[in-house]
């Protein structure tokens, strides 16, 4: 039997601090963060709203630099991408702290600093970030989850060092940030995953605390700079899941943006604040994909959906099939190597720059299971994807491999994930498709191993099956916020008065 990773105690994560950047020193020792649009005026010994920069001698300072959540080996639809490298593997980072403070936020518990504790936070150097990609065979960093707005420093130092080493830097943020910060960002990330609440106003300073108008000229700043850019919103059930706020984010992306721009429609499971609510109705999506259609968005997609028709892309010219999407998992299937359509050579808007790299497949026979712990989990409700931390303690390279079942019995190949000594490694799981059952995983004794359930995509579970078991409910996670949960009564209310 393999064992269970025990968290050692770890040290406190705020003690030390990193010089920031976007600093505006004032009298009297103050000074003012000019990252986000908060502009946060910070006294000595101070933090911001965002809790992660503070003021240490009359100097901003970050304090969680090199710090995040365990990075993980993802694929680019996790990030909201449907048109950069559709099925592309990709190194997941995410933070600790956050410029907003969404009322439905399901990493509320990485995002907002004081629900944080010593054993949430690992320690990266943007050399090890770099070095891990490259050895796994991945080309795009993902900067995500939490919101990477407030790692603005790590993500400077690690982009430009992956840019060096040929790697590609994705950006997927609620985008509430300074236009000097964007300044900085556009030489090193070629990816934007923009998600705009709302174009309402009143909605973005009651759910997310933060206001709209930055987020919209940030959006428009790096679309003009040339960057590929992709829009989500989430559809929060009866507050924003109606067919007007569908029109005006469609108009918006329409007359700012342009309407090859890809437009996720997303949909809400209950959190955080929010856990009194209900998943937001498939035909409310459909709804306001066709919405989008009409005014005319090209490339409108549904996420956190299986088996609805709104995954998929077609060509807009004859309709022909062009990637197959199933949860996280993409195909291509009618693209030639320039993003066109195959059968009429219409631009897909889909870009390609990577030449395809196959997974390390074995055929059964080829693999020793001989010494190996296999464990199985079963796909459940709206659990279809789970996360693999694995840490190897063995002086030697130790090699995990992992498989799909199907309902007639039968299985997918194996694929590798080799792991250097010493080495701690997290990697996703994801259904590919209506009859597969769930996932076999074989981990050798020398390696210690977590599973996490993870909710939706984006999701990053602090909290594994081992420590919290497997969980029953098919609508919201099984970590449960201890606070008050009324935002969503609140605002339906609102709602039905205004
Ligand atoms: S990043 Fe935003 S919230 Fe944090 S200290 Fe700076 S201005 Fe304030």
């Amino acid at each position: 039997m393999s064992t269970i990773i025990k968290e050692t105690t770890k040290e406190n994560w705020q003690q030390q601090s990193h010089p920031a950047r976007l600093e505006e020193r004032l009298p009297d020792g103050l000074v003012r963060c000019h990252l986000s649009p908060r502009n946060c005026v910070i006294k000595e010994g101070g933090r911001g709203f965002c809790k992660v920069r503070g003021n240490r001698g009359g100097r901003l300072v970050t304090l969680n630099y090199g710090k995040g959540v365990h990075l993980t080996e993802e694929t680019i639809e996790t990030e909201a991408v449907f048109h950069f490298s559709p099925g592309e593997r990709i190194l997941s980072l995410g933070n600790i702290g956050c410029m907003l403070n969404c009322g439905y936020c399901h990493n509320w518990k990485t995002s907002q600093a004081r629900y944080v504790t010593d054993a949430d936070v690992h320690y990266y150097t943007p050399e090890q970030i770099v070095e891990t990609a490259l050895r796994h065979g991945i080309r795009i960093l993902s900067w995500t989850y939490n919101d990477p707005v407030v790692w603005h420093e790590f993500i400077l130092d690690t982009a430009r060092l992956a840019k060096r080493a040929g790697l590609i830097n994705l950006y997927k943020s609620a985008f509430f940030i300074s236009e000097e910060a964007v300044d900085e960002l556009l030489p090193v990330i070629d990816i934007f995953s923009i998600s705009i609440k709302s174009i309402d106003p009143d909605y973005y300073r009651k759910v997310t605390t933060g206001w709209v108008e930055p987020v919209l000229a940030a959006t428009r700043k790096v679309y003009k700079a040339g960057k590929h850019v992709e829009v989500s919103t989430l559809m929060v059930t009866d507050i924003s899941d109606d067919e007007q706020t569908a029109r005006r984010i469609s108009e918006w992306v329409k007359a700012e943006l342009d309407v090859t721009v890809p437009l996720h429609f997303v949909r809400f499971h209950p959190d955080y604040k929010m856990s009194n609510s209900t998943r937001t109705p498939i035909p409310k999506l459909l709804s306001a994909r066709e919405a989008a259609h009409d005014l005319g968005i090209q490339h409108v997609y549904l996420g956190n959906v299986n088996g609805v028709d709104g995954t998929d892309s077609r060509c807009v010219k004859c309709r022909n099939l062009l990637v197959t999407r199933y949860g996280l998992n993409a195909r291509k299937i009618g693209l030639d190597e320039h993003g066109h359509c195959t059968q009429c050579g219409h631009d897909a808007h889909i870009k390609l720059p990577l030449p395809p790299l196959p997974l390390e497949t074995v055929v059964p026979d080829e693999v020793s299971l001989e010494g190996v712990d296999l464990r199985r989990f079963e796909w459940h409700g709206d659990i279809v994807s789970l996360h693999v931390q694995a840490l190897n303690t063995s002086p030697k390279e130790a090699c995990i491999v992992h498989r799909r079942r199907f309902a007639d019995g039968s299985t997918g190949p194996w694929v590798k994930v080799h792991l250097a000594s010493g080495e701690s490694y997290r990697f996703i799981m994801a259904k590919s498709r209506e009859d597969e059952v769930g996932p076999e995983v074989g981990i050798p004794q020398s390696v210690e191993s977590n599973l996490h359930e993870v909710f939706d995509r984006a999701h990053f579970p602090t909290q594994s099956i081992e420590e919290v078991g497997v969980s029953h409910s098919d609508i919201t996670p099984i970590l449960r916020y201890a606070g008050k949960q009324n935002m969503y009564d609140q605002l339906r209310k609102e709602g039905e008065s205004a």
